[in-house]
């Protein structure tokens, strides 16, 4: 079984992926997808297109998340990981895979707590020396996915935080599986605002 965000994704809604987007209007379009991240994809264009019709405080990726789980939940409870009725979703290793976050999730979460704190940096040498570190640690992974508009709403959020800044590592670097740090920026900063109850590999520069 797959879940998303508490969605069950593995299992297609009556109707398949879709959703009753609420005009400014009072009218209501259907937006669909083929598969639960195209239609993730299709209402974040959508809204961002219309941002006069859905209000721009909705067009986020966070929000369209939201809002499609509320709507699934509240029809279809199969598609819902919360409902007292959905199958169990505990995989073998005991982990919830409720709480199972995808990589854009958690540097995209990271991101927005960073955007709320005090920021101070290392300088160019350090952020080097620790990005070739993250660039060949096997705790370094992709975070992007199918879907387009997600990845630039947090690539957004990297350019934002790290600026004009970079590192010769910066192609290499993903999310960091243990910290759920953006690695872009991590590296630069003095305090990630970031822990783990997972032991760093030795050669992690959190370490030192
Ligand atoms: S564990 Fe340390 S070295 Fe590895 S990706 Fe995370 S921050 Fe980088």
């Amino acid at each position: 079984m797959s879940v998303e965000f508490g969605i069950i994704t593995s299992v297609v809604p009556p109707g398949s992926w879709h959703y009753p987007q609420l005009l400014s209007s009072g009218q209501t379009v259907r937006l669909a997808g083929h598969s639960f991240e195209h239609l993730l994809e299709q209402m974040l264009d959508f809204r961002r297109r219309h941002l006069d019709l859905c209000g721009a405080a909705n067009a986020t990726i966070e929000r369209v998340r939201a809002d499609l789980k509320e709507y699934l939940c509240s029809h279809f409870p199969q598609n819902c990981a919360d409902s007292p009725g959905s199958p169990s979703v505990t995989s073998r290793t005991g982990i919830s895979v409720v709480n199972y976050q995808k990589p854009i999730d958690r540097a995209s979460d990271w991101l927005g707590k960073l955007g709320a704190l005090p920021i101070s940096r290392v300088d160019a040498a350090l952020a080097a020396s620790r990005a070739q570190i993250c660039a060949t640690c096997p705790q370094n992974v992709r975070w992007q996915t199918s879907c387009a508009p997600c990845n630039d709403n947090v690539n957004i959020r990297i350019q934002n935080a790290k600026g004009s800044a970079y590192t010769p590592y910066d192609k290499s670097l993903g999310m960091c599986r243990i910290f759920g740090t953006a690695n872009e920026v991590a590296v630069w900063l003095s305090d990630t605002h970031s822990s783990s109850d997972q032991k760093p590999p030795a050669v992690c520069w959190h370490n030192d």
